[in-house]
């Protein structure tokens, strides 16, 4: 039968704001790492807990998600785990990832789902049983990734479409970064009469680092998931920055608006 995941969230600390995660089988001991950069940080947090490293998992090739890739693998011997066009970037792939496809940790199983937009090689992992979701730099609290960086607005755009509609409300997010602070003030900016961006924004004020949201929560306040929101819509045309004539327009006028914030 199917596990709930153990999950670490694990705060790097750096400019970056970078979240690196463990995912641990409760029966076997098993761990995958998802987009490893302070590898200490991972191995000592399954050691404190007893786990054994067997896999690691890249959501992208960018060098904040990889670059603890090769210290991990070379003290635990963990198999590599990316989308085949991440290779250049991320090293020799031992199980490329594909739409659809399962990844076992133990008794935990996993769905991949390719999620292009931040860059084409981008993949996001699910957990069904405890509905969580392993977003990388699709989807941030308060916020959805960039594309300034080999990525595509469109197909990001077409990425969170299929994910709100495929993944259940309440999906836990556990994104790469933490920005959800600055994302919450543009949210505030687009959209002032947002009270639950207000409510929110004021409980993490004082907060070091994001609280976990739900894609549910999300929609309540990260404007990327608000495009039908009559006032952010009013607002844009007022402001001459966008026809705001579909969901689409909507969102490429708030990621080109976010781009420059
Ligand atoms: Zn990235």
């Amino acid at each position: 039968m199917d596990a709930a995941p153990l999950i670490e969230r694990l705060w790097v600390g750096n400019a970056g704001r970078n979240f690196n995660y463990l995912v641990g089988c409760p029966r076997t001991g098993e761990a995958l790492v998802i987009d490893p950069l302070d590898a200490d940080l991972c191995l000592r947090t399954a050691a404190a807990r007893s786990w054994r490293i067997t896999q690691v998992l890249n959501t992208h090739e960018h060098s904040d998600h990889v670059g603890g890739n090769a210290a991990v693998r070379a003290a635990t011997g963990a198999r590599l785990l990316a989308h085949p066009r991440a290779e250049p970037r991320v090293g020799p792939i031992d199980q490329p990832l594909a739409d659809g496809d399962a990844v076992a940790v133990g008794d935990v199983r996993l769905q991949v789902i390719e999620a292009p937009g931040h860059t084409p090689a981008h993949v996001v992992v699910f957990a069904p049983v405890q509905p969580s979701l392993f977003c990388g730099d699709t989807i941030f609290n308060a916020g959805v990734g960039n594309c300034t960086r080999g990525g595509d607005p469109e197909v990001l755009f077409h990425t969170l479409q299929r994910l709100l509609v495929e993944l259940p409300p309440q999906t836990r997010l556990y994104p790469g970064h933490d920005y959800m602070q600055r994302n919450l003030a543009f949210a505030l900016d687009r959209e002032p009469d947002n009270d639950s961006a207000q409510t929110w924004s004021e409980r993490i004020e004082n907060e070091a680092v994001a609280p976990l949201t739900t894609l549910e929560e999300e929609r309540g306040f990260n404007p990327f998931l608000r495009l039908h929101s009559a006032s952010l819509r009013r607002n844009l045309v007022q402001a001459g920055l966008g026809a705001a004539a579909s969901d689409k327009a909507t969102f490429l006028a708030l990621r080109t608006l976010r781009d420059r914030w």
